[in-house]
């Protein structure tokens, strides 16, 4: 694959426009970053919309150990494919195609075999990291990537581009726990907290056909909740909710990263129940393992999705109608909408207009 030589469809590496931190801590700014000649097995993807995740901000700061400066963030990508590598059989120019939080992986390893991409020791993240060319790998808020086929997702015509970019990173990290532990008729399942995480699973988790709870910290978003598909919204700096609803959930998926007394939480399962968690609050916990022990009920996280998985969350949200709830931005507007992510004043995802940039 690196001798793309080979290739009667390779073209010369090009430049192009994308918003990059070029240092640690320092905010986004308009640049080029190269994007390698498309291969026999490649993709070009004119992006069209890309998602900003609270990821995003942690890495564009370095908040996660070593980043890679230029960093071009970005895992949320919506576009159209415009070349196609001449081995490439998966996508076709004029593909809706979308690109998640890995673009490649090691293909051979049992993860990668059994379709659990997402654990491969070898993978290779959209941004942040580096490919099997050792070349540093740049994210979506570009106007183009190139990528292998098997890593680009089809895009259903049932749903717009700009409100499926959030899918590719919100949708398949809420999608993937609540189908695993079998959301559905008949199971109660609560969502903790209404961001860009949580309204994507009040959404699938009604779709699912689940009795959908949100626990939110106060009562600001019920009527957003209640619209997107929750039959219960609870204030969860109210004590009382923590009394009423014990022993009640079969199911909760927190996406909460700020502290929370998990013993509260898991007092509201069933027995056998799982709380599961997307979110991760910075600093170690401390729990009384009595709260897992009595109702032998699971704590537990979720990472994401593989491709095959990916794809059949597209597929199903494409067939209930499901986007996210976003608003778009232009170019010079991203560090704006950091500081608003940051302080939550989002309803629910930012999507960045990748003409704009
Ligand atoms: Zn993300
Ligand atoms: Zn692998």
């Amino acid at each position: 694959m690196t001798d793309t030589t080979l290739s009667p469809t390779t073209t010369p590496v090009t430049s192009v426009t994308a918003y990059a931190a070029l240092a640690a801590k320092a905010p986004l700014e308009r640049t080029t970053v190269p994007r390698r000649p498309v291969g026999e097995h490649d993709v070009l993807i004119e992006i069209k919309y890309a998602g900003i995740c609270h990821s995003d901000i942690h890495q564009a700061r370095d908040e996660w150990g070593p980043g890679t400066y230029p960093m071009v963030p970005g895992h949320e990508i919506a576009g159209v494919v415009t070349q196609v590598g001449s081995g490439v059989t998966k996508h076709t120019v004029g593909d809706r195609v979308g690109v998640g939080c890995f673009v490649d992986s090691c293909r051979e390893c049992e993860q990668c075999e059994a379709g659990l991409e997402q654990f491969c020791q070898n993978g290779t993240a959209t941004y942040n990291d580096h490919g099997r060319d050792g070349e540093p790998t740049y994210g979506g808020y570009s106007t183009h990537v190139v990528v292998d086929e098997g890593y680009a997702l089809r895009i259903p015509e049932g749903i717009a581009l700009d409100e499926a970019a959030p899918l590719l990173c919100a949708g398949i990290t809420l999608y993937s726990p609540l189908a695993y532990w079998q959301a559905g008729p008949g199971k109660k399942v609560a969502i903790v907290g209404m961001g860009g995480l949580g309204h994507m699973g009040v959404k699938i988790a009604h779709a699912m056909g689940a009795e959908v709870t949100v626990l939110s910290q106060s009562l600001r978003k019920q009527d957003d909740g209640l619209r997107l598909g929750a039959d219960h919204f609870y204030a969860t700096s109210d004590p009382q909710t923590f009394e009423e609803l014990a022993g009640t959930f079969d199911l909760i998926v927190s996406t909460v990263s700020a502290p929370l007394d998990f013993a509260a939480y898991l007092g509201l399962l069933k027995p056998r129940g799982v709380l599961a968690n997307v979110g991760a609050p910075a600093e170690p916990i401390e729990l009384a393992l009595f709260s897992l022990i009595l109702g032998n009920k699971t704590l537990a996280g979720s990472q994401i999705g593989g491709i095959a998985e990916t794809q059949e969350m597209l597929d199903f949200c494409a067939s209930h109608g499901i986007g996210a709830e976003i608003e778009t931005i232009r170019g010079e507007q991203i560090n704006e909408a950091y500081e608003r992510v940051l302080a939550s004043d989002v309803r629910y995802r930012f999507v960045i207009d990748t003409a704009t940039l």
